[in-house]
């Protein structure tokens, strides 16, 4: 049966990895994000069912309990997974799938699934995630700088990735990120994968030609 491809990206808050994913997901079809459980607050703006499925630690630690999480991990102060079942039927139906996670689900994602691509996103200079991370105007000094020691943590874990991409330039970063979907589609075995018919077909024996 055809499946699709996960995808695991990763990147500190402030790199601009949700805007580059929402822009992939615009140019290209047959990929789609998984939406993580969170017990974080909603923020202004957020949608419960679109942005993240906002539940209680209750809740949580009940699915952690039934074993729904394909992954989950404590972020910082909240608790972030992502649902088994609905990732599992998303690549059943040949779809494309991207976790925003961050480096220690992309650990257990690995483990589980080593053919997993993953992809992580660094900022083009400290400067510019400084900046970034103090944009939010209300912020005092002491909470920029624990945001900036939590992007310094997260962004240690680079080097577990396959793929590296630095988001100077926006559309050139996007380019990247549309460009390693496009190839990794066409690798030999993803295309045995979904062409069977197609490569049958084409092999199939004509009479009188060799
Ligand atoms: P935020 O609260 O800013 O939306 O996300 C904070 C961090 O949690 C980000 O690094 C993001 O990648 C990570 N995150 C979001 N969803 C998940 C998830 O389902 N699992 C894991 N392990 N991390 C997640």
């Amino acid at each position: 049966m055809s499946h699709g491809t996960l995808y695991i990206v990763s990147a500190p808050s402030g790199a601009g990895k949700t805007s580059l994913v929402r822009a992939l997901l615009a140019q290209l079809d047959g990929i789609q994000v998984s939406v993580s459980h969170t017990t974080r607050m909603m923020r202004p703006g957020e949608v419960d069912g679109l942005n993240y499925h906002f539940v209680d630690v209750a809740t949580f630690e009940r699915m952690v309990e039934r074993g729904d999480f394909f992954e989950y991990a404590q972020v910082f102060d909240n608790y972030y997974g992502t649902s088994r079942p609905a990732v599992q039927a998303l690549l059943a139906a040949g779809q494309d799938v991207i976790l925003e996670i961050d480096w220690q689900g992309a650990r257990q994602v690995r483990e589980q699934m080593p053919d997993a691509v993953s992809v992580f996103v660094l900022p083009p200079s400290r400067e510019a995630l400084h900046e970034r991370l103090s944009r939010r105007g209300t912020d005092d000094a002491a909470t920029i700088d624990r945001r900036m020691r939590d992007a310094i943590s997260e962004m240690s874990h680079f080097d577990e990735y396959e793929h590296v991409i630095v988001n100077d330039d926006f559309d050139a970063a996007r380019n990247q990120l549309v460009g390693l979907v496009l190839a990794e589609r066409s690798r030999l075995e993803r295309v045995r994968d979904r062409q069977g018919p197609l490569i049958q077909a084409l092999l199939s024996r004509v009479e009188g030609v060799e």
